[in-house]
């Protein structure tokens, strides 16, 4: 095992070796469920997207956890505003949310908990603070964690206590309530009418309310890996960097007060900002572009990934529809490489390729080793994309190795445009697909592949009425319709019983 990463603990890249050989815990923090996420949210989903998909692609069994904050102050505004249970209120979200993850490819992680469905294992883990002394209940029934009985509060953030406590009072406006230590956070806050409103407060021994956000990532994460692993430190935790302080360093004292751990994961990764116009993308300042406006626009998600994974994920990336015009350019280049190597003549690779693929193979390895460094990683396949392309030019076959290599490349970065091939390879000229399904069986089978990528294009634009009404016209001429993460399937259902 050769990969390093960067931990913020240590503000070096080390290697990485997780505490039991050959699987990773691997923990990131998910969406506040209260609104769209921005593109900015997006580029550290795909950074860990990246990350998840590396270890993998390196042998690794990944059990890769990210959870859904439906409870907070955000959601419970947003569902009293609805007047809508919370639980019901936060669904749209958590449905845009995984509809926007998959419009840009960002793999399935093993499970994504909500915060709502580990109340109990959340008041257990307040419950033992208090009972540790770390942890006190306010006179308006909250619950608070005591900073100045854990020493070790403020390593990963390396803020001195001056700082610790500017951070602290900017955040009280939502969160003040009495104090002992304008330091101490907030566990468990005690319940308000507008909590109750919501179907948002929990009894608990220490009095009814609801959980802190800090709170829930700890409990949920150690809840799941205790009980899948038997164990109580994370692997790798990841998130963007705005959650270093306070939320990070949050959840490293309340785990490990409760634990009794040294630390609560062995690696902390931490992706920049994505900016816009040179300022920090945050629904705050107005300027966020969700992942919904680009899917609108019909922008290839293989563009998108390719304009993030350009830049290394701890260098700030500033977003432009030039940056953008650039990248959709490169990820069709690569594209018509695609195509060109699957439809080329099968048969042995010249010496000349085989360098250029040996070449591919080590660059990128060692690119993706190095710290997920994605710009080398993309430099490698584009210079593959050069040189095969010139051995084809030159008559070249194609191989297995040529092939291996584009699979890797779309497994690991799956910045290629959306794969139609398939679909149009055979499909009729578009415009000359009628309503009606053509009687003979060969044009039959092009017509439903052709409304197939039609299918697949409302898909992506999010027109499902048009969606639904493709798949009625394909079932009732016989067609099974599958959909996939890269396009729809359509599949002729037996006709002689
Ligand atoms: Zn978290």
């Amino acid at each position: 095992m050769t990969l390093a990463l960067h931990n913020t603990m240590s503000r070096t890249v080390e290697p990485f070796r997780p505490l039991v050989p050959g699987r990773v815990t691997f923990y990131a923090c998910g969406p506040t469920v209260y609104n769209y996420a921005h593109i900015g949210n997006f580029r550290t989903f795909l950074f860990e997207d990246l990350l998840h998909r590396w270890l993998v692609a390196s042998g690794l069994e990944v059990f890769y956890i990210m959870n859904l904050t439906d409870v907070d102050d955000k959601t419970i505004k947003g569902a009293g505003a609805a007047g809508t249970p919370l639980r019901e209120h936060v669904t749209q979200f958590i449905d845009a949310f995984h509809a926007d993850r998959r419009y840009l490819r960002i793999r399935d992680a093993s499970v994504y908990p909500r915060a709502t469905e580990f109340i109990q294992p959340m008041i257990a883990l307040v419950a033992s603070l208090i009972d540790k002394g770390v942890a006190y209940r306010s006179e308006d029934g909250s619950v608070y964690f005591a900073i100045g009985k854990f020493p070790a509060y403020g390593r990963l953030s390396r803020l001195d206590t001056r700082e610790l406590l500017a951070g602290a009072s900017e955040r009280v406006s939502t969160d003040e309530y009495a104090k002992d230590d304008a330091r101490d956070f907030v566990l468990w806050k005690a319940a308000r009418p507008e909590d109750e409103a919501v179907g948002a407060a929990w009894d608990a021994p220490f009095g009814r309310g609801r959980p802190g956000w800090h709170l829930e990532c700890s409990a949920m994460a150690l809840a799941l890996i205790g009980e899948k692993f038997g164990v109580d430190v994370l692997d790798i935790h990841a998130g963007g960097v705005d959650l270093i302080f306070p939320h990070h360093e949050d959840e490293i004292a309340q785990s490990c007060a409760h634990t009794g751990q040294g630390e609560f994961a062995r690696f902390w990764l931490h992706g920049e900002f994505m900016t816009l116009g040179g300022t920090k993308m945050s629904k705050r300042y107005g300027n966020f572009l969700t992942a919904r406006d680009l899917a609108e626009n019909g922008m290839d998600p293989g563009a998108v990934r390719l304009l993030v994974y350009n830049t290394h994920y701890r260098q700030a990336l500033d977003w432009s529809d030039e940056a953008l015009g650039h990248a959709r350019v490169g990820s069709r280049r690569l594209g018509e490489f695609r195509d060109r190597v699957r439809a080329a003549p099968k048969g042995a690779e010249s010496g000349a390729l085989i360098e250029a693929i040996e070449a591919f193979r080590r660059d990128f390895k060692l690119a993706l080793d190095d710290d997920l460094n994605s710009p080398r990683a993309l430099a490698a396949l584009f210079g593959l994309a050069r040189e095969a392309n010139r051995a084809l030019d030159a008559g070249d076959h194609v191989g297995d190795n040529l092939l291996s290599c584009i699979s890797l490349a779309e497994d690991v970065l799956d910045v290629f445009p959306t794969g139609t091939a398939r679909l149009t390879g055979q499909s009729t000229v578009d415009d000359e697909l009628t309503e009606e399904a053509p009687a003979d069986r060969e044009s039959r089978s092009a017509w439903a592949v052709g409304w197939a990528g039609r299918r697949f294009q409302a898909r992506l634009a999010r027109d499902y009425a048009e969606a639904d009404r493709i798949r009625a016209m394909l079932e009732s001429a016989g067609f099974e319709v599958r959909d996939t993460r890269d396009g729809v399937e359509v599949v002729a259902r037996r006709q002689d019983g």
